[in-house]
C-alpha cells in the first residue's frame, strides 16, 4: 500500500495548474508564482515516477520558499549541480518532496519486508534512485537490486 501523497488531493483543494511539457532532459521542473495561485510544469519526457517527484518538489517550494521566492519563474534542473543558483532551496525541496512520498515509517516497515530496491521503489511509485537516496538518509542499507530473490 502507498502513502496518500496522490497529486489529485492536493490539486482538487488547491489553486495549483500543472501543463507537461517537452523539455530538455536536464529540466525537471518549473515553478511559475502567479497571485492567484502557481503553475507547476513538469517534463514529459520523463517518466511518470521522475514527473511524481518533481511534482512534490515544486509544491515544496511554493509552500516552504514562497516567501523568498521572487515572483516569476523557478525552473529546477537534475541534478543541481555546483552552478545552480541556490542548491539549499535545491535540497529543502527534495527533502520536502522524499518525505510526502517516502515517509520514514512507511519506507522502514516496507525496508523490513522487500527484498529488492524496485519493489520498495515500485510500491512507493519513485524511482530506484530516489528510493536509494531515501534509504541512505534514513540510515538503512540499501537492500538487494536485482529483480528476482534477494534475501529470503
Ligand atoms: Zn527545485
Amino acid at each position: 500500500m502507498q502513502p496518500p501523497a496522490n497529486p489529485a488531493m492536493l490539486l482538487a483543494h488547491a489553486p495549483i495548474d500543472v501543463v507537461v511539457l517537452d523539455w530538455p532532459p536536464e529540466l525537471s521542473g518549473v515553478l511559475v508564482m502567479r497571485p492567484h495561485g502557481p503553475v507547476i510544469g513538469l517534463n514529459r519526457r520523463h517518466s511518470p515516477e521522475r514527473r511524481h517527484f518533481s511534482f512534490w518538489h515544486e509544491v515544496g517550494h511554493y509552500l516552504i520558499h514562497r516567501p523568498r521566492l521572487p515572483s516569476g519563474l523557478l525552473a529546477c534542473p537534475h541534478p543541481a549541480s555546483p552552478r545552480t543558483a541556490d542548491l539549499e532551496l535545491e535540497r529543502e525541496a527534495d527533502i520536502f518532496a522524499a518525505n510526502v512520498m517516502m515517509p520514514a515509517d512507511w519506507v522502514r516497515r516496507s525496508h523490513r519486508r522487500q527484498s529488492t530496491l524496485q519493489a520498495l521503489a515500485r510500491d512507493f511509485g519513485v524511482t530506484p534512485t530516489a528510493m536509494m537516496r531515501r534509504l541512505r538518509e534514513l540510515g538503512l542499507r540499501p537492500v538487494a537490486s536485482t529483480a528476482a530473490g534477494g534475501f529470503r
